[in-house]
């Protein structure tokens, strides 16, 4: 299923360039069909890799040998992250940029069956179709080289390859390297379970790690002695959840509590809660934001703890260009939709 989800993809991400007629489409789309083993490879095999956000070092480094064969020169290790990359071939303009994603979710060890089957020892798997997302964009890049060179058109295509997608935010640190300065146009999509174009944005998101420290004692023997980290966790998360109702609509706050302490008959001395605000405006954000660090500083002396936090990512949210939606949707049309075979379909019923 995936691996047809990715031809039909990766050719409509040629949108954009292929202003020409349909028998260029079609050339397009046979010569992705022609590489779909090659594609559906990479792909099985950065889902086994299954590497985490920044750490992604064969993933990446897979990624880059491929276009370095097909003629693409690669900047390797951009923006000071060593799994980031840049992948070029043409030149002159236009600069078309599609991304390409690697990273995996930590916590994953499904196998890829449709009962639940661990894999022993998998400390972390693709469950958002990242591994999709690489091979199906070096495929797309792959076969814009291609008929760049067939029908003589001037431009850059361009590979942006793009870490820790899953947290971690590597596109920001892109962008502010100035990676992103001459592309003219940024094509990015996400494996699912249909082919459309919805010129839909995201929401701004701002998320930090809040670290409370206290004083440990035996939780029986002498608690007066002790001030408890969890107790600020918990105070601040409580403040938090009043909070909710005097914020606008869409917003979205959600944490999890990732140390609480080991023992019950010891009190923590370290308590750790990770936080993420969302809402459609980034101005809306940073006005909540201020009053969740104002929570955790309340929850911290109420419950006579310190607090400090590290901010873990912080985005705007997804500028929509209409104009290359409606584009991408008039060549989904001339692709298709997505369709299943008979082995595709039995596992889904199964699942
Ligand atoms: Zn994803």
């Amino acid at each position: 299923m995936f691996q047809k989800s990715i031809l039909l993809i990766g050719a409509a991400v040629l949108a954009p360039l292929s202003y020409a007629n349909a028998q260029d489409s079609d050339a397009v789309i046979d010569f992705i069909d022609s590489r779909y083993e090659d594609t559906a490879d990479i792909a099985r095999t950065i889902w086994e890799f299954a590497e985490v956000g920044y750490q992604e070092t064969q993933s990446s480094t897979l990624l880059q040998d491929t276009l370095t064969a097909e003629g693409f020169t690669i900047e390797a290790g951009v923006a000071s992250i060593p799994t980031a990359f840049v992948a070029n071939y043409g030149s002159g303009g236009p600069v078309i940029a599609i991304l390409a994603e690697f990273d995996a979710l930590p916590g994953i060890n499904q196998d890829s069956v449709p009962g639940r089957s661990p894999i022993q020892g998998k400390a972390a798997g693709h469950a958002c179709g990242h591994n999709l997302f690489g091979a199906g964009s070096i495929g797309a890049a792959i076969a814009i080289k291609h008929w760049l060179e067939e029908s003589g058109t001037p431009g850059t295509i361009r590979i942006l390859g793009t870490p820790a997608e899953e947290g971690g935010s590597g596109k920001v640190y892109m962008v502010r390297a100035g990676l992103f300065d001459d592309v003219d146009i940024a094509l990015h999509w996400h494996p699912g379970d249909r082919n459309s174009a919805a010129a839909r944005t995201t929401l701004a998101n701002r998320s930090a790690k809040f670290r409370f420290r206290g004083v440990s004692a035996h939780a029986a023997g002498a608690p007066e002695k002790a001030r408890s980290a969890l107790d600020g966790v918990e105070s601040f998360n409580y403040m938090i959840n009043m909070m909710r109702e005097h914020v606008p609509q869409e917003t979205r706050i959600h944490y999890v509590i990732t140390a609480g302490g080991n023992a019950p008959n010891v009190v923590p001395d370290f308590a750790e809660v990770y936080y993420y605000v969302r809402n459609p405006q980034a101005s809306i954000v940073k006005e909540i934001w201020q009053r969740v660090e104002n929570a955790a500083k309340g929850a911290a002396m109420g419950t006579g703890v310190e607090v400090d936090w590290e901010i873990i990512h912080g985005n705007h949210p997804l500028l929509i260009n209409e104009t290359l939606a409606k584009m991408m949707d008039s060549k989904l049309r001339v692709v298709g939709g997505v369709t299943y075979n008979d082995h595709e379909l039995a596992f889904a019923r199964d699942i």
